[in-house]
């Protein structure tokens, strides 16, 4: 298969349109059967439920190229379970993960022309999304869905090097107790915007959530969860009801205890206890872990001793340890990935 004639190095992480998309709609109380289309536009009527009350949830997650030249994607199951609680949680139907996983896969192979090669760092970006589009004026769940799967290409995260960031502890919450931070929601991101826009302004790169109730326990950032290495390199990673479960970070907590010995602890992290780390990073999909050299809580400066220049040891290891699954250096778990072709 000819690949597009795409630069693959110089590409940054914004919407590049590809040939196909996987669409279903669900009508009449069941999903209809779904297929591939070359339509990349939406016509919904103006009282859509996702344009007034913002029904919708989305999932990411990346396909690409091993060393060995398959094209391979990282547990979409877990995607697709996600997005089914995401459902649960927002009064949409579920759109069943088994079929997710299908759609997946049908997208990707229908787009593999973009589908960037082994060493380039590049990535085929998923974006699986369901959305109501059903008119609804009265505040209630809409009676029509759209699921919906597209990809983009995306270059490297790194381009240029690791640059360790500097985030904030934020006024501003992004999840209260009970509502809405476990799940993959539209919503939890519409609010962040603000908090994201004025930490840039200040001149961080991130913002690092409290819990609303008390902010004296550290949650997660915008779009990405945390893992903390101790000076006596346990792992561990905050414990809460209101941050998103990441796969990612999932993925590396198990990597961290079967793969590196190490051991590892999900459990409560005050703010207090960020200055007794010897490393932080922010997990996700798009960058796996990006380190963090400094936080910053009101003026008063938290360095980690990894520094400013590049990931400590152990996020290095568990980094490695990952990306080497996900490429196929080293033998995965079983499950972990779904070939393509
Ligand atoms: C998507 C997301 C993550 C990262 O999850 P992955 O499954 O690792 O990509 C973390 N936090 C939030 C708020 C998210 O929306």
């Amino acid at each position: 298969m000819e690949k597009k004639n795409i630069d693959w190095g110089e590409l940054g992480f914004s919407y590049i349109q590809t040939d196909w998309r996987y669409v279903a709609n669900y009508v009449n109380g069941v999903w209809e059967e779904g297929g591939l289309t070359a339509e990349a536009d939406v016509v919904i009527n103006e009282c859509a439920g996702v344009l007034q009350y913002s029904q919708s949830c989305f999932e990411g997650l990346k396909a690409y190229t091993t060393e060995d030249g398959r094209i391979v994607t990282f547990r979409p199951d877990l995607n697709g379970q996600r997005m089914e609680d995401s459902c649960k949680r927002l009064e949409m139907p579920v759109y069943p993960k088994e079929k997710f996983v299908e759609a997946v896969i049908e997208t990707v192979r229908a787009n593999a022309a973009y589908v960037p090669p082994f060493g380039s760092g590049a990535t085929l970006y998923i974006r699986p999304c369901m959305f109501a589009s059903g008119p609804v004026i009265g505040v209630k769940p809409a009676d029509a869905f759209q699921f919906r799967v597209f990809t983009t290409p995306v270059g490297p995260y790194f381009k240029g090097g690791v640059k360790p960031l500097t985030i904030r502890i934020s006024d501003f919450d992004r999840a209260a107790p009970n509502g809405t931070g476990h799940i993959k929601a539209g919503l939890n991101y519409a609010m962040s915007l603000h908090a994201i826009v004025d930490a840039h302004n200040q001149g961080y790169d991130e913002n690092m959530y409290l819990d609303a109730a008390t902010h004296t326990k550290v949650e997660e950032t915008g779009g990405a969860n945390f893992i903390f290495v101790t000076k006596d390199n346990q792992v561990v990673t905050p414990k809460s009801g209101s941050i998103l479960p990441s796969i990612t970070r999932r993925s590396l907590m198990y990597v961290a205890k079967e793969y590196l010995g190490l051991e590892t602890q999900e459990r409560e992290i005050s703010r207090e206890e960020l200055t007794e780390f010897a490393e932080c990073g922010l997990c996700g999909t798009a960058a796996v872990i990006s380190p963090v050299g400094k936080i910053v809580d009101h003026g008063r400066e938290i360095c980690l001793p990894s520094g400013m220049t590049d990931m400590g040891p152990v996020t290095k290891k568990l980094y490695d340890t990952l990306t080497g699954i996900q490429m196929g250096r080293l033998e995965a778990p079983a499950g972990w990935i779904q070939e393509i072709g």
